[in-house]
């Protein structure tokens, strides 16, 4: 299994647009893996999770055919996760040539959400069978502990608590015989995503560390809870010493440069992610 990270940063971007503070001007002093895009990784150059709006130009840095990708799993429909604008593009209208099918896995919740983003672009409604043969794609909704085949994948759903409205999700994606968690965004990792995490062993674990430690504005864990969650996830047998485990979804509050980040992790257990990083397991 291949997996391309294409972006680390929260919904801020990282640093962000216009802040000055310490840790977004030594970012943008350093630059390199202190430039981070929103979040999304590749795998095997066709699967996609989240159609976010740097998904495009980063798969064109990294050397990714986005036409080629053939499945997208939303975690969720927030504006840092999908961008309707480059979805539309799939439309016939837009002189796209050689479509591939996409097959489209997420939650009631979140299609509802971008079916309303894709008609602030266009008039077409991504639950009409007559709209989903232009486009040439298939929706498969899903909800907590679903499983869901598609190809040589086996997909898994998991309630991240993040957005309760919607149904957001995270998941687990094997591939003949590896397995990653992609866990972001996550409000923490509840008591029913437990049970299903407790069944697995992962090779590679993605975890969302919007927050540096005992800087927590809601919403996603910070520093403290993912070297907790680490910990547990070693305990339980759910990660092993060989098990590659990330942060990513990285804004500025509490946080740090990604060599200091990367100390403060490395003496919990894990490892920061970057832009650009390529995991072969
Ligand atoms: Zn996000
Ligand atoms: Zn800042
Ligand atoms: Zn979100």
């Amino acid at each position: 299994m291949k997996i391309q990270v294409l972006g680390t940063a929260a919904a801020t971007s990282m640093p962000l647009a216009f802040c000055n503070c310490d840790i977004c001007v030594r970012a943008r002093k350093i630059g390199g893996k202190n430039i981070r895009k929103r979040s999304a990784i590749v795998i095997n150059d066709e699967l996609l999770i989240d159609l976010g709006p740097d998904v495009i130009n980063a798969c064109n840095m990294y050397g990714i055919d986005a036409g080629r990708i053939r499945y997208l799993l939303q975690t969720h429909s927030h504006s840092d996760h999908f961008d309707a604008g480059h979805f539309v593009t799939r439309w016939s209208e837009y002189a796209t040539k050689n479509l591939k099918h996409l097959d489209i896995v997420c939650s009631r919740g979140t299609a509802g959400d971008m079916d309303r983003w894709i008609k602030q672009n266009e008039s077409i409604d991504l639950f009409e069978k007559k709209w989903q043969a232009d486009l040439n794609c298939t929706l498969h909704i899903v909800s907590h502990g679903d499983v869901i085949r598609l190809g040589d994948y086996e997909i898994v759903a998991v309630d991240s608590g993040h957005d309760a409205r919607i149904e957001a999700l995270v998941y687990i994606v094997s591939y003949k015989g590896k397995s990653v968690f992609y866990g972001t965004d996550m409000l923490e990792i509840g008591e029913e995503a437990w049970k299903i995490l407790d069944g697995h062993r992962f090779d590679v674990v993605f975890l969302d560390q919007t927050y540096g430690k005992g800087f927590n504005a809601g919403g996603h864990p910070d520093a403290g809870m993912v070297s907790e969650y680490v910990k547990t996830m070693k305990r339980k047998g759910i990660t092993d010493e060989k098990t590659l485990v990330y942060a990513t979804h990285i804004s500025h509050e509490g946080n740090a440069t990604h060599e200091e980040m990367e100390e403060e992790a490395g003496a919990n257990g894990y490892r920061i992610a970057y832009d650009g990083m390529e995991l072969l397991v």
